[in-house]
C-alpha cells in the first residue's frame, strides 16, 4: 500500500507552491487506495508557531484534501534521541562546540572550504578531538551533534536512490557534510528527523518539491547507517512567481490564508492546479 505524506514546518503561512506539493502528495496515495499522513515538521522551535499549525490544517480543509493521521515532531523528540543514540554508539556523531561565528572564522581562513548548495560546508574542526579534551569540555560547554559523513559514507558504500521523475540518483554522501543531528537549540535536525518518522510511518513515497532534491543525499545515507527502509522519491517541479522566483514569503508570495479570506474556492483552486493550470502570474519551473 501507498502512503505518503505532507510535511510542512509550521514557520509561517503556506502558500501556492505548498499547495501543489500537498495535492500530489495526497493524490499519489489517494489514486491507489494510499494513505496520506500528515506531518508538522516543528522541531526549530525558535521559528515554529501554534498559529501556523492551526493554518495549515485550515488551508489543507479549504483545497479539500483530508489526511489519515498527523503526526507533531515536537511530541515524537524521544524517536530522534533514540536514533542519535544509535549513531554515537556506532561511532557516527560526534559533539560540536563551535560557535556559528568561529566556523565562519575557520572556513574564510581556508583555502580550500568545500562547499555545499546552501554554502560552506562545516570544516570539520571538532571531529579530531581527543576523547579526554571531548569529555571536559562536554561538561562544560554547549555542543551540537553532528555526523561524522565520511565514516558513514565508508559503512554505507555506494547508495542510489529511485526518484519517480529523475531516474535512479547516484548519492553524493558529502554533498552537505558532517549535517548537524541534534542543535544546541534544536532537539532533532530536520534530517535526522525527517528519515526517522517517514521509517515510523512507513512512509513508502516522499512526494516533496524539487528544491529539496540536495538534502535526499544526506537522507539516504542516514537511513543506510541506521538501517531504515528506503522510500521510492518523486521530487516534482516548482511554482515560480512572475520574475521565476521559487515562492517565498520574502519575495511577497500570497498565502493561501490570503486567497481563503478573500473568498476563493479551495477545491476549484486543487483542481485547477491537478489540471495543471495555474493562476495568472504563476508558472512551473519545467
Ligand atoms: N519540512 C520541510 C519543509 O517544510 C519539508 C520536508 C520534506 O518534505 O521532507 O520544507
Amino acid at each position: 500500500m501507498i502512503v505518503s505524506r505532507f510535511a510542512p514546518s509550521p514557520t509561517g503561512g503556506l502558500h501556492l507552491g505548498h499547495a501543489w506539493s500537498a495535492i500530489q502528495a495526497h493524490d499519489r496515495a489517494r489514486d491507489h487506495g494510499g494513505q496520506f499522513l500528515l506531518r508538522i515538521e516543528d522541531t526549530d522551535m525558535t521559528r515554529s508557531r501554534p498559529e501556523h499549525v492551526a493554518g495549515i490544517i485550515e488551508d489543507l480543509e479549504w483545497l479539500g484534501l483530508g489526511w489519515d493521521d498527523m503526526a507533531v515532531q515536537s511530541e515524537r523528540l524521544a524517536l530522534y534521541d533514540a536514533a542519535l543514540d544509535r549513531l554515537r554508539d556506532d561511532g557516527l556523531a560526534y559533539p560540536c562546540f563551535c560557535t556559528r561565528a568561529e566556523i565562519a572564522r575557520e572556513v574564510a581562513a581556508s583555502l580550500h572550504a568545500p562547499h555545499g548548495p546552501d554554502g560552506p560546508l562545516y570544516p570539520g574542526t571538532c571531529r579530531a578531538i581527543d576523547p579526554a579534551t571531548r569529555a571536559e569540555r562536554m561538561a562544560s560547554e554547549a555542543f551540537a551533534w553532528r555526523l561524522d559523513a565520511g565514516e558513514a559514507a565508508r559503512r554505507a558504500g555506494s547508495l542510489s536512490w529511485t526518484d519517480e521523475l529523475a531516474g535512479t540518483m547516484p548519492v553524493d554522501p558529502q554533498l552537505l557534510g558532517d549535517l548537524v543531528l541534534k542543535g544546541k537549540d534544536r532537539p532533532a535536525s530536520y534530517h535526522l528527523a525527517v528519515v526517522v518518522d517517514d521509517a515510523a510511518q512507513g512512509v513508502t513515497h516522499v512526494v516533496r518539491g524539487r528544491d529539496i532534491m540536495p538534502s535526499t543525499h544526506a537522507q539516504r545515507l542516514l537511513q543506510a547507517v541506521l538501517a531504515l527502509p528506503e522510500p521510492i522519491y518523486h521530487h516534482h517541479p516548482l511554482v515560480l512567481d512572475a520574475e521565476s522566483n521559487r515562492l517565498a514569503k520574502r519575495h511577497g508570495a500570497p498565502t493561501l490564508a490570503d486567497w481563503r479570506s478573500e473568498g476563493m474556492d479551495g477545491v476549484a483552486l486543487a483542481n485547477r492546479l491537478r489540471a495543471g493550470d495555474l493562476p495568472g502570474g504563476f508558472d512551473f519551473d519545467g
